[in-house]
Formats: C-alpha cells, structure tokens, sequence
C-alpha cells in the first residue's frame, strides 16, 4: 500500500442513521398501531418510507456505502434477540403467533408477561433490551429482517451495507434468563451462537452483500484475557468462512485497547476505529501494530455524540496520518448517527450566528463526504469548505457566548476552600439537629410529585397564548398549595413544593441559565418510541436570576415544617445535556456549578434550610474504562461540592440518586460531603444500605422504600419490613424514610396511599426503637 493508492480510494460512509423522521413519523405509526389506529401493513409502509427516504438522503449527500439493518421498530438490540432466535421462553407463544405483536410485548410487555429487562447502551442516552440467555438457550438463525433492508437498498440501486451488532458485544451486554444463576456467563455461549451468525451472513452474501458490519463497541471497555481471547476465536472462525461477504469490524465510544491488536491480527477485510478525542489513543495503539496491512480503515473522525461541526483541518490531519497505517482509508462517524438530532437546518429560532456552529445527523453526513473529497482528491478540491469551516470556527472561538469575561474569571479565581463546608459533616448533623428538630426516621419525599392532566393543559394553555403567565402562576400555586396540604396530613416532616412548575429536571434550568440553547426539533431516541431533546450547552454559563426562589418560599410561607429547596446537580445537567467541546467537561461542569451555587445561596438566604441537589446521573456519565475514572469522579465530586458550600453549617444539603448500582462509587458519594443520600433501593431491598455500611459512610441516608417505577402501592408492614432491614446497616439516627425517586410518573391515587402507608411504616418502626 501507498498513502496515494490508500487516499485515492477513500470513500464516506455512516453506521446508522436517525430512525424517526423528519416529524417523528415512526413514533407516531409504532404508537398507532399500538392504539389499534394504524394497521401492521400501514406501520410496514411508513417505515420502509422512512428506510427508503434516509438512504436516498445519504447517497444523494455523497455516501457510498449506505447502512443497513440498523433500522428498528423499537431497538437494535432487541432486533438482534430476534435475528439469532433468542426470544425468551415467556415471549415465545405470543411471537409465533404473529412476529410484529410478539416483537413489540418482549419490548413492552404484555399483562401477563413481562418485558425484556431495558439498559443504558455503554455511556449515550440510548437504552437498548438486553439478551437473556441462559445454559439451554438455541439459538436459530432469522436473517429475514437483515436480508430484506439489504434487498430494498439494492433495488434503490445503492451500494448497501448490513450492520449487525457482533457476536461478542451481544453476549457480553446479555444478562442470565431468569432463573439461571446469577453467575453465568452469556460469552460461553459463542461457540453455539457462531455458526448462526455465519449463517446470516452467508444468506446476505447470497442476496448480494459485498461488505458486512459488525459492531464491537462493548470490545472498546476493560476486557479481561479470556474475553479477549473470545473476541480473537469469533473473528477467526467467521473470518474463516468460504463464501462470505467482507467483514468490517466496528468500534466506538472509547479506545480499543488491548483488543487493537486482537482485531488487527484477525482474518476479517477491515476496521473501524472512532478517532475522536474520547478515544485518542487508537492512532497510536493502531501505529504500534504496525497499520492494518492489507486491510480497509475506516476512520471515525466527525464525533457522532455531539452536535457540533467538525475541525476539517484537524480531521485531514488525522486521515493523512492514517494513510500510512492501512490499504484503505474511509471517512465516517465515529458512531452511528442515531444519537444526534436529524437536521440542524430545521433551527429556526437560533441565531444564525450560532446555527452555523451546528451539525446534526444531516449536516454530519455533509461533513463526512467532504473531508473523504479533501482526502481523495487533495485539499484543493474543498477549498470553499475549509474556508467556511475556518471561519464558523473562529466565530464560535471568538464570541461573546463562549467566552464571558466575568463568568471566566469567577471559574478562574475558584479556591479548594470554596469546595469545602465550612464545619466538617459531625459537626454540622449537631447544627442540624438543633436547627431542624425532625424526629429519628424523618420522612419526605425526592421532589416532584404527580404531573396531572391539568398541569400539562396549563403549560399547552401558556404556550398557546390561552392563558398569560400570570394564569398560569396561579394554577401552579393552586396546585403547591394541594401538594403541601396532603403532605402535612399525610404527616410527613420535611416537605416538598412538588416541581410543578417543571417540564424537565433539565431542561427547566437549561431554559434559565445563560449559555444554554434549546432546540425545537432536536430530537434523539431514549427507548422505544420515547424521544428526548437534550438542550445545548453552547456557551459560558450565567444565572441571571433565581430560579426556583419564588416557589419554595411560597411553599414554605404555607407550612411550619421545613420544605425543602429543589436543585438538579451540575453533573446531571451535563450528562443530560449536549456538552461543549472546546473546553474540557470539568471546566463546563464548574460554571454550571457556580451557577447552581448562587441558586443554593439564594435559597438558604430567602430562609430555606434543606436544599436537595439532584445526582441521578453521577454513575452514569462514568467512563467506560476504569484507567479514566479517577479523573472524571475528581471533577464530578468537585462540582457538587462547589454547588453546595457556600452555606451554614446548620443548613442540611441532600443530594438523590438513582437508576444505579451504586457499590463503585460510594467513595464518590462521600466525596459529595452531602448531609443527607436519598437513593433508589426497594427492588434490591435496601442492598444498597449495605453497600454504604460495608464502605463506613459516615451520612445520614434514606434507601428508598417505596417503588415509584410501578402502580403497586406498597402496604404499611413491608414498608416497614424494609425500613427494619436498612436499620441492620444504617443506625436510627442517621436513617430517612422516602420512595425510591420523583413521584411525578404517578397518579394520585397510588401516591397519596403509598406515602401514607410510609409515615405509618415510619411511626411504627420508631415507636419499637
Ligand atoms: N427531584 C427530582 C424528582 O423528584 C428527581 C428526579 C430523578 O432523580 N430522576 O422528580
Ligand atoms: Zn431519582
């Protein structure tokens, strides 16, 4: 290979695309035909529309090679349970008899099955149904989904390329069926799970594949020797098949690691590396192999997790260095594009001086066949391109909005001492316990409570212009004033306003810092058919003013007990939010975290004295490898602690988590120096409070004791049961009683039974102390 012959063939590519639509089309077909409204055949027609459409979209724009197979109904991964045969036993009746209704119940459930067990996709938004499987799982071979998009694609006259999660990334994101015990490894099933795949993709070489991908991100995490050694035995064996398609083996969302060599080594026609900053490492990991000697490279340089257009001549620098390194060098994505919004152009409210520095899938798409043009055929032949990225570039360095002066030097000027409490967490419980009074086992609850029918007609009633702000003020009054009501009935002791006023933890506070922008149709998939729309953290971040003052105060001018200040944390506001890229995300989180800070000041002044800042994301923003941990709790816990100590030792701060397995990161948590944990634990009875015992926490916690995930109301006496059982590992002074998480999911009915029956469960196991 020369780099010449390695530039002149360079072609642009994507792994996948958007699923929904311009107008979310295939939310509303899948969830129409739930409701009955759309028949299967319609539901079948919009979506090989959409297929037909987004292909069209990528050829026309410049893409050789166009995904295939990476569009779904409701999940990927779930498509892949279905291609190797892995419907759970449960779900088995209800797919034989009609495949689309058996689909949508192992995603969904049905009323008498439960759904396949639904997980974050390594560190993205995206949630995907995991595998169970088990010793006596078989698997079959059903390409029909696979060999059908391909067969669509290639009627269109294109150049298709079926992608398909890999064998080895299927099984290791797959968990043990239930009732198989708990320490079975899925990844032993390869052997049984191999010849399928060779199956698959000998039926799509016969129906005309020249290329097949397979995905292997979970190989881009620690992977252990055996694991390794299982990744080289899959790629040897399907590499080995006579009359296959070429298989190009794909990885993203961090560096490969010690499985760079595996994969160089093994008898497949190409890879497919992400080179964007969250996995530098792979240029020089792929330089020490020596290249991929006879192999195609496909380099992953516009970042497919962010919104932001790429640095063209960074990106040429790259692909020129990795010209050297393999036979074949294209242009991509560094993931699929599924986890963008569509098309920045359909922006209308942002100012086109700051629209110009934004590109979703669209616009990525562009991008990609542009930089593969400047390898192909020299820079000369993007001239007018490198000249507007240049200067899209140098505007968005030079504005005002990524650059505040004032709020540059607050970050800059910020001491250790700022991150610290001012009386260690023993002295201050003392401050808090003369200055709250609350009785041993105090109850409350995580922040929000029921969002009604009426509390979203008023925010659809204030959008329209139905009613003005002072209206709609009145309706949330009206409804903290019923919240506070119940809760002082109820017999809680420290209550909450009920975040009425909120459509999202996020994007409430997104739309009153400055620096933030929200979309209007940047929608991106969480799970199924639900969307989210991340706003943008775009620029230096300011409060102008409060933000949540008003309503706690009036809350609290309600009631004599404490209520309690509602705050979501900076880490969680970046994890979910679209982040910066031109300044490191600790940076990003610390002037989040000033602002939230004179947020917490605010309250505390305006005589507020429980202030709770929401973590639920701490765990999840974690990196995928554990070498990179360390640096990334460091400024996590840094920020929270910026958040939360400008105030007097006798103010108590709470913070919350949830959706985790918490046990490796309890030194993290303690590092947050918060006086009080709330944390998601009924379903694991209270296994967490465990956890923190084991590790010494020296705080005060509340393992929640109520499910809020689900309508069941939970009686008094296994209220208490579980409360019995946190008070094997928490002492009673130092032990809360609350629900698992929000109660905004719920209906009333439910909430007000279930949260009576935890102050009763409260009173009784108290009574006994
Ligand atoms: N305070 C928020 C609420 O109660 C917390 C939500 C969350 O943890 N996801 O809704
Ligand atoms: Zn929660």
């Amino acid at each position: 290979m020369t780099p010449k012959s390695a530039a002149a063939a360079a072609q642009a590519t994507v792994y996948g695309y958007p699923r929904q639509g311009p107008n979310r089309e295939l939310k509303k077909a899948v969830e129409g035909y739930w409701k009955g409204r759309v028949t299967a055949d319609a539901l079948r027609e919009t979506a090989a529309g959409l297929r037909r459409t987004n292909w069209r979209r990528l050829a026309d724009a410049g893409i050789h090679e166009v995904p295939t197979g990476d569009f779904s109904y409701y999940d990927h991964m779930l498509d892949t349970s279905v291609m190797v045969g892995a419907v759970p036993a449960r779900h088995r009746a209800a797919v034989a008899a009609d495949t689309l209704d058996g689909y949508f119940a192992m995603a969904r459930g049905t009323q008498d099955v439960a759904p396949l067990e639904m997980t974050k996709w390594f560190d993205t938004n995206y949630h995907y149904l995991v595998p169970e499987l088990g010793p006596d799982t078989v698997f079959g071979a059903d390409p029909a989904k696979q060999v059908a998009e391909l067969k669509e694609a290639l009627a269109l006259g294109l150049d298709p390329r079926p992608v398909l999660v890999g064998p080895v990334t299927y099984l290791l994101l797959a968990k043990p069926a239930p009732g198989v015990p708990a320490d079975f490894e899925p990844l032993t099933l390869l052997d049984r799970l191999l010849p399928v795949y060779a199956e698959i993709l000998g039926d799509l070489r016969a129906a005309g594949a020249g290329w097949v991908q397979l995905d292997e991100p979970a190989l881009a995490q620690d992977r252990t020797p055996a694991e390794l050694n299982s990744a080289a035995r899959a790629y040897r064996d399907l590499g080995a098949l006579t009359d296959r398609p070429k298989l190009l083996v794909a990885s993203y969302f961090d560096r490969l690691g010690e499985a760079l060599p595996v994969l160089a080594k093994a008898p497949v026609d190409g890879l497919a590396l992400d080179f964007t900053e969250r996995a530098a490492g792979n240029l020089e990991d792929l330089a020490a192999v020596g290249g991929l000697r006879g192999k195609r490279l496909v380099a992953g340089v516009v970042n497919g997790r962010n919104i932001w257009i790429n640095d063209y001549e960074k990106s040429l620098a790259t692909l020129g260095t990795l010209l050297g390194l393999a036979d074949r060098v294209d242009v991509a994505a560094s993931c699929s594009l599924l986890h963008v919004p569509l098309d920045a152009d359909a922006e209308r409210d942002i100012d086109p001086q700051i629209a110009r520095w934004l590109a979703f899938a669209q616009q990525k798409t562009t991008e990609i066949v542009t930089l593969a043009k400047g390898l192909a055929q020299g820079t000369e032949a993007i001239t007018a391109e490198l000249a507007s990225n240049r200067a899209d570039l140098a505007s968005r360095a030079g504005s005002a909005l990524t650059h505040d002066p004032a709020v540059r030097a607050r970050t800059a000027a910020v001491t250790d001492a700022d991150g610290r409490r001012s009386q260690p967490y023993a002295e201050r419980t003392v401050a808090q316990r003369a200055h709250l009074r609350l009785p041993l086992l105090p109850t409350t609850t995580i922040g929000s409570f029921p969002q009604t029918d009426e509390l979203r007609a008023a925010r659809a009633d204030l959008r329209a212009g139905r009613i003005d702000t002072a209206g709609y003020e009145e309706r949330i009054k009206d409804e903290i004033r019923d919240v506070l009501a119940f809760q002082e009935k109820a017999g809680i002791d420290v209550l909450v306003h009920g975040e009425p006023e909120r459509n999202d933890m996020v994007q409430y506070f997104a739309e009153q810092l400055t620096g933030y922008l929200a979309t209007q149709h940047g929608w991106v998939q969480s799970y199924g058919t639900r969307y989210v729309r991340p706003p943008v953290l775009a620029g230096d971040i300011s409060r102008p003013e409060p933000m949540t003052v008003r309503w706690t105060s009036y809350a609290q001018s309600l009631t004599e007990r404490p209520v309690k200040g509602m705050l979501t944390g900076p880490v969680t506001m970046l994890a979910w939010s679209f982040v910066r890229d031109d300044q490191p995300l600790g940076d990003t989180a610390r002037q989040v975290a000033l602002a939230l800070r004179d947020e917490v000041d605010d309250l505390e002044a305006a005589g507020t004295s429980v202030i709770q800042v929401d973590e639920p994301a701490l765990r999840e923003t974690l990196p995928l490898r554990a070498a990179d941990h360390a640096g990334y709790l460091e400024w996590a816990t840094e920020s929270f602690r910026l958040t939360t100590s400008g105030v007097r030792p006798d103010t108590q701060i709470h913070t919350h988590m949830c959706y985790a397995e918490f046990g490796d990161i309890v030194q993290a948590i303690d590092d947050l120096d918060a006086d009080v944990i709330s944390l998601e634990a009924a379903r694991s009875h209270m296994q967490v409070a465990t956890e923190l015992a084991e590790h010494g926490y020296p705080r005060e916690a509340g393992p929640g004791v109520y499910d809020i995930h689900s309508p069941r109301v939970p009686s008094a006496e296994e209220a208490a049961g579980l409360l019995r059982k946190g008070l094997e590992a928490i002492p009673a002074e130092r032990l809360w009683v609350n629900p698992d998480c929000g109660l905004k999911t719920r209906g009333w009915p439910e909430t007000r039974a279930s949260l009576e029956n935890l102050v009763t469960a409260a009173r009784e196991v108290r009574s006994g102390l």
